[in-house]
């Protein structure tokens, strides 16, 4: 393995142009530099490397474009009010990224060395650190098999590469309540399967009742667990968390949900704040009932993208609940503070 010293560095000599700041959208310009290390059985992860952003080359029969042998991360950092480049728990991210490749038949990455590197980069980028409200650098690491084969078998090569976007807010709600539909046909994730690994194929997987859920005029969907439909998983591509009758709850980590970085941070600071919490089961008639009974006080998710993301309905065979009069709750609004304030470095993280 390389040692951060060892990352070869080959600067653009043609820096783009940055976007207006104020007018991010999420995930469509790129940074001036990408980190690039290949993978070969035999030789194991070497030629760490810096270099130009710029287009793969890549055999058409490369397994990943076949089998979808591939992992990714999401994480971001943030330009605190002193100029300096924050990043939040990017090890968390890189440990995932191993559970990932575990699952996923790649082999282990160096967690330290990687976000060694990740800063190295971000160091060279700094420039691409946007300042305005709202606003970060998404990091994006990803993994994918490279080996020009097309026998179904975990590859024997593949690449690891580090790209950088900066971001405005993701959901245009920002930290407005959505709307979310309850998906009872599709599932995202079968006990057994994929569903805590961050890999492509779960995504793909996704986009049928996304668009679903688009075309009620709902912004996300609820996913209920793949054998019984009926517990709930995760919104989105975020964790769910609940107030019921003064307690929050969450869906326990049952193999199909993932874990996010966002949840265990959250799940720490009520903790912290001594707020009564429980990982359990939930099912969606639970929360239809304690809506009934007046009991529901707050939903809402967390993931990286959005922070916090409170909900303000949710819509299940042909039913209509509103939460909280589609005003942000107060757990919701607190945990957005503290955690987009750790992150920009103007609340000292207890932890
Ligand atoms: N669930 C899914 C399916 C996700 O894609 C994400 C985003 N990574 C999350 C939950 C939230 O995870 P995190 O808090 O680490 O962003």
């Amino acid at each position: 393995m390389n040692d951060y010293d060892q990352i070869k560095v080959h600067l653009t000599s043609n820096s783009k142009e940055k976007p207006p700041f104020d007018k991010l959208q999420f995930g469509r310009n790129f940074t001036d530099h990408m980190f690039v290390m290949d993978y070969k059985e035999g030789l194991g992860w070497h030629d760490a490397r810096i270099i130009p952003y710029q287009p793969l080359q890549l055999d058409p029969s490369a397994m990943v474009f076949h089998y979808g042998q591939s992992v990714f991360e999401g994480l971001k950092s943030y330009l605190s009010t002193d100029g300096d480049v924050l990043l939040f728990r990017p090890s968390d991210n890189m440990k995932r990224l191993n559970r990932s490749n575990n699952r996923l038949c790649i082999p282990q990455i160096d967690e330290e060395f990687a976000v060694e590197a990740l800063k190295r980069l971000i160091q060279i980028d700094h420039e691409w650190v946007p300042n305005g409200e709202g606003t970060s650098l998404y990091i994006r690491p990803f993994i994918i098999s490279t080996e020009p084969f097309l026998g179904v078998a975990p590859s024997k090569a593949y690449q690891f590469y580090i790209i950088m976007s900066p971001v405005g807010a993701y959901y245009k709600e920002g930290i407005n309540p959505v709307k979310i539909a309850v998906q009872s046909e599709f599932v995202r994730a079968v006990k057994g399967g994929t569903g805590n690994a961050k890999t492509g194929g779960n995504y793909a997987a996704s986009l049928k009742a996304q668009e679903s859920a688009e075309g009620l005029g709902y912004s996300q969907v609820l996913w209920l667990d793949g054998n019984e439909h009926k517990y709930i998983e995760e919104v989105g591509s975020m964790n769910i968390f609940f107030k019921i009758d003064g307690e929050i709850v969450t869906p326990e980590l049952n193999g199909s949900i993932l874990e996010g970085i966002t949840r265990n941070s959250v799940i720490q600071l009520i903790k912290h704040w001594n707020l009564p919490l429980t990982e359990r089961k939930v099912s969606i008639d639970e929360i239809f009932e304690a809506h009934k009974q007046g009991k529901l006080e707050e939903a809402f998710g967390t993931g990286t993208a959005a922070v916090i993301s409170p909900i303000g309905e949710f819509f299940w065979q042909d039913e209509k609940i509103v939460i909280n009069d589609h005003k942000t709750g107060k757990i919701a609004k607190q945990l957005y503070e503290t955690l987009t304030g750790i992150q920009k470095g103007t609340v000292p993280d207890p932890f």
